[in-house]
């Protein structure tokens, strides 16, 4: 008898984290590494929230809390979804847990049985489809190609849905290609969505706050009251308040839901900690300085490293409309070789090739589902992206 679970043996671990590890390995041994692999602001937490975290060790809030949340971090997140969102919920709507992936993950297992589906448009962050199988679901997958944004369409979904799907799990601004959905191009999800009643949306909104060139981000339940009850919109403080390390996620959605949530969090973590809840507190109701501050950095490093990678020969790089990754595509590099002998036949070889050879590391598109790209962060400082960029470009030049 395998001592490793069945369920477990489907799963990969997260190639994220693995290439990130890979990439401080090869640091660590010396090596000259530029890790774009990692989805983290490079700012510290701004010095309100970190005084907040450190004032709450003081007055001895260091025990256990409620298992999803103390009352004044929800009442924050119910007035956040108000003020950000037009949405009203009433804190016994309110689930918050060690960051935004232990909320998709609590949902996951509190509704999926074996042959539910659950539908994920690819690219994805990596983590949905491994999840899904986690919790003993069926991923299903639809390809949302290059040439359509890397978005969803109305037709795809409808064609993906069937009396099985249980979820959609929808990522807009998107992790990994930072494409943005239009309030027009979300109503015409939404529109399908009210079609199949079966159908229940978990909208992961971890990138709202990072969105450039006027693009307005909105969100299901807003876009739809009539998906209200059947949706479940994720958030937390991790990307907007550079607050990866603190590990706060939090969902608003239908009380039963919330409840079922609560039931898997309180046998498997107990609560969120107590310290960062009290920091996360801050985040949502102090000043949002730090946001827009971020955001102009941001933008400027986008389009530098857009600019940059269109200049390489082989790559297109669309533009995108928030987060702080690009997905470049590298269609024009596949079937050369590399100056160091490696034949480009996918993505994966790609990267492989490029930090071994120039020590920058990318994610390879595989991992998100839809080749032939690669994901480069941008939460990297100005200097940092350009000596990538530059390497990647000569890494191009020297293809044959
Ligand atoms: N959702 C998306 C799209 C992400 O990119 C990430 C982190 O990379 C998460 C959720 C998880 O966020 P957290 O660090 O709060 O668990």
């Amino acid at each position: 008898m395998s001592l490793i679970s069945a369920s477990l043996s489907r799963v990969k671990p997260s190639p994220t984290i693995a290439i990130s590890s890979k990439a401080k390995e090869l640091a660590a041994d010396g090596h000259d590494i530029i890790a774009l692999s990692a989805g983290e602001p490079d700012f510290d937490t701004p010095e309100n929230i970190r005084d907040a975290a450190i004032k709450a060790i003081h007055e001895g809030k260091t025990r256990y809390t409620a298992p999803d949340g103390i009352p004044e971090l929800k009442q924050a997140i119910c007035d956040k979804f108000l003020r950000e969102n037009h949405l009203t919920y009433t804190p016994s709507q309110v689930s918050v847990s060690s960051g935004g992936k232990q909320i998709l993950y609590n949902a996951l297992m509190a509704t999926l049985d074996a042959g539910d589906e659950v539908v994920i448009p690819a690219p994805y962050w990596v983590s949905y489809p491994d999840m899904v199988l986690l919790a003993g679901g069926t991923p299903v997958i639809v390809e949302c190609p290059i040439e359509a944004g890397f978005k969803l369409t109305a037709d795809a979904l409808e064609n993906a849905i069937t009396p099985k799907t249980k979820w959609l799990i929808f990522n807009s601004p998107s992790n990994p290609t930072g494409a943005g959905y239009s309030r027009d191009e979300l109503k015409a999800l939404t529109d399908v969505l009210m079609r199949h009643p079966q159908v229940h949306i978990m909208t992961d909104d971890m990138y709202e706050h990072l969105s450039y060139d006027g693009f307005t981000f909105c969100t299901p339940a807003e876009v739809e009251p009539g998906l209200y009850d059947r949706t479940l919109t994720c958030n937390g403080v991790s990307k907007a308040y550079a607050m990866t390390g603190w590990r706060i996620g939090y969902a608003a959605g239908p009380e039963p839901l919330i409840s079922a949530m609560r039931k898997v969090q309180s046998q498997s973590t107990s609560c969120p900690c107590s310290v960062s809840q009290w920091a996360a507190v801050e985040a949502l109701n102090g000043s949002q300085d730090y946001i827009h501050d971020s955001l102009s950095i941001f933008q400027k490093r986008r389009d530098m490293v857009v600019e940059q990678l269109n200049s390489c020969e082989g790559i297109t790089c669309p533009t995108p409309d928030g987060a702080f990754y690009v997905y470049p595509s590298i269609a024009g590099c596949l079937g050369k070789t590399s100056s160091g002998g490696k034949i480009i036949t996918d993505d994966e070889s790609f990267a492989t090739a490029l930090l071994e050879e120039t020590g920058v590391a990318v994610v390879f598109g595989a991992a998100f589902g839809l080749s032939p790209n690669f994901r480069v962060s941008y939460a990297e400082a100005d200097e940092v992206l350009l000596d990538a960029c530059t390497r990647i470009k000569a890494f191009c030049e020297k293809l044959s």
